[in-house]
């Protein structure tokens, strides 16, 4: 009889939740461990385009992520210093909170393969065996053939296959925000909304997320704007600085915002890693390739990595493949995100501004 190897997934955000899902529809064994207690409601949302949209309805989760979400029909832009207002179409495009998201995938899960509050701590590979053995906070140990590291942007799985991988902080910080208003919600009519003052060092972007939620961001040159310090009133003091140079009509939803809802990021800029693999450990959505925010292919780059990477463990492919697939991807999402995140910073150098986002028609 074949045996299966063994699988650990780490980190149950989009990338480990939704390879899960796919082990699970073709029967394969895995256990995810994620470090939170699993309500993921502690981020806000992301933009889920054609590509990430196409994925789920391969995988069969199309509907039930789209009655949790917004599609959004149009982009509308407003200039600053232009004055002009341009509308886009931006193709298929659905607005979600994360936690609908990550809950609409999890509910289709054994909850016996999930383990939550379990943040891994250390990696031992058995030089033999070729086995890892992993443990965890709270003491517990385990053996596994093959680690799927899907433990988020600031992965430590891939600092310990890649010690001392380059990262370059970028002039560039983002406040984001949720508020919940039924009312607010319907008169944006699946509009996503954008405020663009990059001479000034900042955006506004306003979204529908669900019937009752609207997801916003304010992302900010720290060359030009002082950035807040990381705590809930300075950032709740910036948010209503800011608030006063988008127009009334909107201004309420920043300011409305519960101070709890509120987060500030710093990004940076990582190069791509040498390998998403060593041996049969796999690095898998930001854990693999952090993406600048500008981007919007967080998620969808996440969605792809795994339906590929579970095709490839279905039929025992080599994890190189995964490698040759998606480096050229990759290497594109960051050679464009970094390319929009200049716009921003140096406004003064493009003429045209680009629709925020990658476009993919695929
Ligand atoms: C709290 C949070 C809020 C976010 N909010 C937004 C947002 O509003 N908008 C947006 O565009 N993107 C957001 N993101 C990023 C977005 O979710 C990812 O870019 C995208 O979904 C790719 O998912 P991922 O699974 O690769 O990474 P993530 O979604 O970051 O998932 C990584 C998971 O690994 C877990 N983890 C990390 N280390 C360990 C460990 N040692 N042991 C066990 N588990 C571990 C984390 O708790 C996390 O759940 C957020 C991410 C997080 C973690």
């Amino acid at each position: 009889m074949e045996i299966k190897k063994s699988i650990a997934i780490i980190g149950g955000g989009t990338a480990g939740l939704s390879l899960a899902y796919n082990l699970t529809q073709i029967g394969h064994d895995f256990k995810l461990f994620e470090r939170s207690d699993g309500l993921h409601d502690n981020g806000l949302g992301f933009l889920i385009m054609a590509n990430g949209l196409k994925l789920l309805k391969q995988m069969g989760l199309h509907q039930q992520v789209c009655d949790q979400g917004v599609l959004i029909d149009e982009y509308v832009s407003h200039h600053k210093t232009t004055g002009n207002t341009s509308k886009t179409n931006i193709g298929d495009c659905l607005a979600i909170s994360r936690e609908d998201f990550l809950n609409t995938i999890k509910v289709n899960l054994n909850k016996e393969q999930l383990f939550f509050n379990k943040k891994l701590i250390e990696i031992e590979v058995d030089q033999e065996s070729k086995k890892k053995k992993l443990t965890f906070q709270d003491g517990h140990t385990e053996e596994f053939d093959i680690v799927v590291a899907s433990d988020g942007f600031h992965s430590d799985l891939r600092n310990f296959l890649f010690p001392g991988h380059p990262k370059q902080l970028v002039p560039y910080k983002e406040v984001v925000g949720m508020y919940k208003d039924k009312n607010t919600v319907a008169a944006l009519q699946h509009q996503f909304i954008k405020f663009n003052d990059p001479e000034s060092g900042f955006n506004v972007g306003i979204i529908p997320g669900n019937t009752d939620t609207v997801l916003w961001f304010i992302q900010m040159n720290v060359n030009k704007v002082k950035c807040p310090e990381n705590n809930q009133e300075a950032i709740k003091a910036f948010v209503k600085e800011i608030s006063n140079h988008i127009p009334d009509e909107y201004n309420h939803i920043l300011n409305n915002t519960e101070t709890s809802k509120l987060y500030l990021w710093t990004l940076f800029n990582v190069d791509l890693v040498e390998s998403f693999h060593v041996n049969d450990i796999v690095l898998l959505g930001d854990a693999a390739h952090p993406l600048l925010s500008f981007t919007s292919q967080g998620v969808n780059s996440a969605l792809e990595d795994s339906c590929l990477l579970s095709k490839l463990i279905i039929n025992k492919e080599s994890f190189e493949l995964f490698n040759e697939k998606r480096k050229p991807v990759i290497a594109e999402y960051l050679y464009e995100g970094r390319n929009l995140l200049d716009q921003f910073i140096h406004p003064e150098k493009y003429d045209n501004f680009k629709v925020p986002f990658i476009q993919l028609s695929k």
